[in-house]
């Protein structure tokens, strides 16, 4: 293999055999999470939630944690994923420098999520659960759930925020499919569903209040737990296997990214491209690490860092995170799984500290990066990946303006085939920019200007 080989492709005995922990190198400790009453809880209040295998994951500062052989026996069926040279996305840009995707557009479901659904799924039964609920936005993160839940042999119900639950009905049938129940949020099964109807009949729902659906029916159950599809450190965790497979692939053709490049909702896929090259960074490497957003939902960029809760009930502990407000409805934008209001404590935590880099951009730029995508390297990528795409468009222009060989590397976070109603939308004209208006960023911070301060 060189660096012209098109797919730099790994045996399926080199897939990780651990993931990579970062809190074991953090600069400084995460900042414990709160309870309402302002003081760290403790790690058995979160048991009524998750399974006790998974929260100590949660806390784990281990640097390396082994991948059980069943979850890897699972993995195998669709990784190691291939690393892609996108030379005729270089050409058509006329740029000197190196574009690879890693490409977690080959999993069943369609993206990364099945790397955290399974072992989740797996973890839950080890630990002898029986169902598992969730929200779903686009329903990415749903219908990987029901399909791990169904190979690894539990059941699993999922709140999908309303809007989508109407504009994405084939990710609906996936998920039943695959065996899992689906129903739109909010809901009249749950209290706070019932809440929220009767003072918003009309809204569009948002991933906050579906969190506090799924966790308001986990609670009430002992054989239940909930599981999250994004944020939070042990589905970091587990994602790292794409960062840590993309250092494989570049070791074979003699070759180190000088960026790397993800988009960032809840930050699961940015943080497993990134989080083993960060961990370079912080041993001496030289290298940039970008994360990129929707200017509609600008978590990171313009969301302070402040301890805030993962849903709307604030049923969550409180996190130390980049947030725009829990009660935050963000734009219908098609990037549905980017319209989280917060941004995983890890992510948010290394952009303090400087190792990586955020930047917000425009959906139209996003679109017109997915087309360009689309026309030379064939795949059709996700509304949610082109953020990534048009972020690397940019790096790759400046490097030819520079007269540069930089080498990019970026997730395909995955593939846009359930999202054809956005990209006809916009190439019929459709879509506008939309960011985010000051005054509505202020209200819903409002709300938790009372919240400690990390
Ligand atoms: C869910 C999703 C995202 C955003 O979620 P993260 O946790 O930030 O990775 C990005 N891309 C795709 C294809 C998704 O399905």
């Amino acid at each position: 293999m060189s660096s012209e080989t098109t797919k730099i492709l790994l045996h399926e005995d080199e897939m990780p055999r651990q993931w990579y922990n970062i809190q074991a190198d953090l600069p400084t400790p995460l900042p414990l999470p709160l309870g309402m009453d302002g003081k760290p809880i403790k790690p058995e209040d979160l048991s009524p939630v998750f399974p006790m295998n998974i929260i100590e994951q949660e806390l784990s500062t281990e640097r390396w944690i082994t991948i059980p052989e069943e979850v890897r026996e699972i993995l195998s069926l669709w990784r190691p994923s291939p690393l892609y040279r996108a030379k005729r996305l270089e050409k058509a840009l006329g740029t000197p420098a190196k574009i690879y995707y890693k490409n977690e557009g080959v999993s069943p479901a369609g993206s990364h999520k099945p790397n955290t659904a399974v072992a989740q799924a797996y973890y839950n039964r080890e630990f002898g659960i029986k169902y598992l609920t969730t929200e779903t936005g686009a329903g990415q993160w749903g219908s990987a759930l029901a399909m791990s839940c169904k190979l690894i042999g539990i059941e699993c119900k999922v709140y999908m925020v309303r809007i989508s639950f109407d504009h994405k009905p084939f990710r609906k049938i996936m998920m039943k499919t695959w065996g899992a129940d689906c129903i739109p949020s909010p809901s009249d099964t749950t209290e706070i569903g019932r809440k929220i109807l009767s003072e918003q009949p009309d809204t569009p729902g948002s991933l906050g209040i579906a969190i506090s659906e799924a966790i308001e029916e986990a609670v009430q159950r002992d054989d239940t737990r909930y599981s999250l599809g994004s944020v939070l450190n042990h589905v970091m965790l587990h994602q790292t296997v794409i960062g840590l497979e993309a250092k494989k692939q570049f070791e074979k053709i003699n070759t180190y990214p000088d960026i790397v490049i993800g988009c960032a909702g809840g930050g699961s896929n940015f943080a497993g491209i990134s989080f083993p090259f960060i961990h370079d960074k912080i041993n001496g490497k030289d290298l940039r690490i970008v994360a990129t957003e929707p200017e509609a939902c600008p978590t990171l960029t313009r969301g302070p860092y402040i301890y805030d809760s993962g849903d709307v009930a604030k049923m969550t502990p409180l996190l130390a995170m980049h947030s725009l407000g829990h009660g935050f409805i963000p734009p219908a934008i098609h990037a549905g799984g980017l319209r989280y209001h917060g941004m995983a404590p890890l992510v948010s935590h290394v952009l303090q500290h400087g190792l990586i880099e955020a930047n917000s951009l425009p959906q139209t730029e996003c679109y017109n990066a997915a087309l360009l995508f689309a026309h030379t390297e064939g795949f059709i990528p996700a509304p949610e990946t082109s953020h990534a795409i048009a972020q690397t468009i940019r790096e790759a222009n400046l490097a030819r303006e520079e007269g540069k060989e930089k080498v990019i590397l970026m997730n395909w976070s995955g593939h846009g085939l359930m999202d054809l109603q956005g990209y006809d939308a916009f190439m019929s004209g459709k879509l506008e920019d939309y960011p985010l208006p000051d005054e509505l960023l202020q209200q819903s911070l409002a709300a938790v200007k009372d919240h400690p301060k990390p």
